[in-house]
Formats: C-alpha cells, sequence, structure tokens
C-alpha cells in the first residue's frame, strides 16, 4: 500500500501543493487587511492564518510520515481534494476583494447588504467549516482521520462499516450509502441534501461532515426525517447565515416576541445557535447544550420563547418526531456487579459526587455521571470530559434501573435505539473499575491503563 500511496503523492506534488496554498492564504490575508472586513465569526481575517499554520504543520508531519502504509479515502486523497478545493474558494474571495492600494476598486464589498458582501460572507463561513474539518483529522498537522470518532454511536458505526477507514469519499458514491439505510428522493430533495451535507462544497463527504451532520438532525433513527422538517419545511432555518446576519434579520420582527430562526453554529461545528427575539424586544442568540433541536424547538413553543419561525404565525408541529422514546439495554455481568458492591458502591451511583445516579451519558467518549456533575462541569470547565478528556461532543439522557443481583438496564431518552453499538462496545469489555474515582471539581488526569486501553476504545463505564 505504501508503494503504491508514495507515487501517487509525488505525481501530484502534495508538498509543493501545500506550500503554494499557504502562500494563497497569506496573499489573501494581506487582501483582508481593510479594518472594515473586522466582523464577528466567521472572519477570514482570523480563519486564514490560522489554517496557513496548520497546513505549515500538515506539510511537516507529512513530510516526517513520507512512506507511511496509506490507503484510498486516507491523508493523502484528503488532501488533493482539500488543497484543490482551498485554491478554488480562495480565487473567489481574491475576486471579490479589491487588491491592495487601489483606491478606485470596487468597493461594494464593504456595503453591509450588498451582494458581494453576503457573497463574502458565504465563503467566509466555507472557510470555517474547511479550518474545523482540518483541526478534526489533522490536530497539530498529524493524520487520524481513520481513527475520528463520529460523536453518535449509530453514525460512528454506520461510517466504519461502509467506508472503513476512509475519512472522505465522493458524494456520489457516500450517497448511494445512506440512501439505501435512510431512503431520499431524487431530484432537488437530494440536491439540498448535499448542500447541507458538504459543509466545505467540495463535492466529497467527510467523515467530519457526516459527523456534525449526524449531530445537527439527531435522532439517528429517523435523521433525514428531521432534516427534512428542519431544513426544508421549516421557516426558521437558515443554511448559511452568519452571527451579525441573524442580528440584522430579526431586527424587522422586534416588535413580535417569541420570533426566531436557527442556524448551525461555525464557532461550535455540530450544535445549534437559535436567534430569537425576547418578551422585553431585545434579540438574543443561544446555543442549546447538546441536546436534539427537535427537543428544543418543541421546549421553547411550550414556553413561548419560539413561537414565529421567521417571523411567520405558523408554527411547524414536530410533537411527532419528540414523541418516540426507544431505549436500549446494556447487559452488565455478575462479576461486574460483584467488583461495585466490593467497592462498597453500585453501578448506577455517579462517581464524581457518590450522591445522585447517573442519568446521561458523554458522546463520544461513553462516561457516565449524574445531570447535576455534567452541568457544573460543563459551567467551570471547558467541553471535556471530566475522566478522560475526551471533548464532549453529546450527551443522552439515560436512566438505570437499580440492579440487585440482576442485570442493569440502561433506557436512552432519545437516540441509538436501534443501534446496538454500546450495547457491543460494553459486552465483555467491562473491566475491573479502580475505587479512585474523580473527585469534582478537581481536574482529573487521564487514567493509566487498563483504565486507559478502555478510554481508548472509547467505552468505560465508571
Ligand atoms: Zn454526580
Ligand atoms: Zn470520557
Amino acid at each position: 500500500m505504501a508503494a503504491a500511496a508514495a507515487p501517487r503523492r509525488c505525481q501530484w506534488g502534495e508538498p509543493r501543493a501545500l506550500g503554494r496554498a499557504v502562500k494563497l492564504l497569506q496573499r489573501l490575508e494581506d487582501q483582508c487587511r481593510d479594518p472594515r472586513l473586522a466582523v464577528g465569526p466567521p472572519s477570514l481575517r482570523d480563519l486564514l492564518p490560522r489554517t496557513a499554520q496548520l497546513l505549515g504543520e500538515v506539510a511537516k508531519a507529512r513530510r516526517e510520515a513520507r512512506g507511511d502504509p496509506e490507503g484510498p479515502g486516507g491523508a493523502g486523497d484528503f488532501l488533493v481534494i482539500y488543497l484543490t478545493n482551498l485554491e478554488a474558494k480562495g480565487r473567489q474571495v481574491a475576486e471579490l476583494l479589491p487588491p491592495r492600494g487601489k483606491k478606485d476598486a470596487n468597493q461594494d464589498v464593504f456595503r453591509e447588504g450588498s451582494r458581494f458582501r453576503r457573497q463574502l460572507a458565504k465563503l467566509a463561513l466555507i472557510f470555517s467549516h474547511m479550518h474545523a474539518e482540518l483541526s478534526a483529522l489533522f490536530p497539530a498537522g498529524k493524520y487520524c482521520g481513520h481513527l475520528y470518532r463520529l460523536a453518535k454511536g449509530s453514525a460512528h458505526t454506520f461510517w466504519r462499516e461502509h467506508c472503513g477507514g476512509r475519512c472522505v469519499l465522493p458524494w456520489a458514491e457516500f450517497q448511494s450509502l445512506l440512501c439505501a439505510r435512510h431512503p431520499v428522493e431524487p431530484g432537488p430533495t437530494m440536491q439540498a441534501l448535499r448542500s447541507t451535507l458538504d459543509l466545505t462544497c467540495s463535492g466529497h463527504i467527510s467523515v467530519f461532515e457526516f459527523d456534525i451532520f449526524t449531530r445537527l438532525f439527531q435522532p439517528w433513527p429517523t435523521l433525514l426525517r428531521n432534516w427534512q422538517l428542519l431544513a426544508v419545511n421549516h421557516p426558521g432555518y437558515m443554511a448559511f447565515l452568519t452571527y451579525d446576519e441573524v442580528q440584522t434579520r430579526l431586527q424587522a420582527y422586534r416588535d413580535k416576541p417569541g420570533s426566531y430562526i436557527f442556524r448551525p453554529s461555525c464557532t461550535r461545528p455540530g450544535q445549534w445557535a437559535i436567534g430569537y427575539v425576547s418578551s422585553d424586544g431585545s434579540i438574543l442568540q443561544t446555543i442549546p447544550l447538546n441536546k436534539p433541536l427537535l427537543q428544543v424547538l418543541l421546549e421553547g413553543q411550550k414556553d413561548g420563547t419560539f413561537l414565529f419561525p421567521d417571523g411567520k404565525n405558523h408554527n411547524p408541529d414536530l410533537t411527532e418526531l419528540c414523541r418516540a422514546e426507544p431505549y436500549q439495554r446494556i447487559q452488565v455481568s455478575e462479576e461486574q456487579l460483584q467488583l461495585y458492591q466490593a467497592m462498597n458502591s453500585t453501578f448506577q451511583l455517579c462517581k464524581i459526587c457518590a450522591e445522585r445516579d447517573k442519568d446521561v451519558r458523554i458522546e463520544p467518549c461513553g462516561h457516565l455521571l449524574c445531570s447535576c456533575c455534567l452541568a457544573a462541569w460543563q459551567h467551570s470547565d471547558s467541553q471535556t470530559c471530566p475522566f478522560c478528556r475526551c471533548e464532549i461532543k453529546g450527551q443522552e439522557a439515560v436512566s438505570i434501573t437499580p440492579a440487585q443481583e440482576r442485570p442493569v438496564e440502561v433506557r436512552t431518552a432519545a437516540d441509538d435505539s436501534r443501534d446496538n453499538c454500546h450495547q457491543e462496545a460494553a459486552e465483555g469489555k467491562l473491566e475491573p473499575v479502580t475505587p479512585s474515582a474523580p473527585h469534582y471539581p478537581l481536574r482529573i488526569r487521564p487514567p493509566e491503563s487498563p483504565r486507559q486501553r478502555l478510554a481508548d476504545s472509547g467505552y468505560e463505564w465508571l
């Protein structure tokens, strides 16, 4: 495989292409110095140097990794697609911006609300997705796309079963795989699906893009129905809108509290940002933490926060999709129960507060704790798991039936019901847990093996 991959990379000239991309970004950065382009996120002035730096790190890591085995859909293929796309989008940015020092050039791009300004904002969003994607697949420059763990367990299983270690595939191939599981009508609906999924507009779908999509439109069993309801039919959905643009759009509804619109967040990929007019007429934007949007909108409808999507009187009914409360069961072995008993504890007791029972599972690492501890932890700490430091990309409500000598039953509120990946991962992998449970709110060092092995496998039951 190494022998086959290396010549292809040489032919394409990956090192030169990386160098060219860095130079292009530096030129664009120079063109973006006008203070009128200092806008809220996503800001090209911020994204261009960060992307250039990361590409520099990628180039360095690739030089060091020369000759490493690499299959199709791996780092080399990804970079061909990524750099080609980066060049194309970079050219579009360059064309919109007046060349430096040319005072008589077209200044329309600086005018709020102009077509050029809008195009630039959309390109900034694409650059923001491209930066997030590169950071996810090449953290600190080093490729890990084959190990990337999707937040939603079912989505992870789906990708790895169908795509193996690949991190990217052409849209046409991805489309047929997805549609075999979640049918979609061909034609305009399929086009719309592609534009929602292909965040970087590269004509390909990466494991990162699929992760973001499945987090945004969870739960998995009704993934494309959720997408259709939220992104195709819902008047409140805004595909490409920045923070500033949401503020501007909601100005029109200031005298109509309960008006709202929602968009995928660009600062927190995989989460939603909802802008709304509050009861006193002010415009607020909120990012609900790790809850399915369907549920958030339904709650907002009940309490009067989200009533009028984009100012319209009709609020779509989402109850149908929120009604399902499937659950899964996880069998805990007899030894496991005895083990907790030997530690004078129980499986279900939260190991942080040792007061309440666990009722939430962190995604993607799978650690269990109680929601009070998780909320307090997220408030005081960054978005990382208190047990393993893995990024918290989602959470799932669970309720554990107290077990005597019988297996423990875990009931989940919404997601992953038809897929037993958590169960499969848990079976046979439960290993003794040392009694040295973390003490909130102390920062916890990553556990040593064998707990580390469990953390590596993504599932540990503390
Ligand atoms: Zn707790
Ligand atoms: Zn964890």
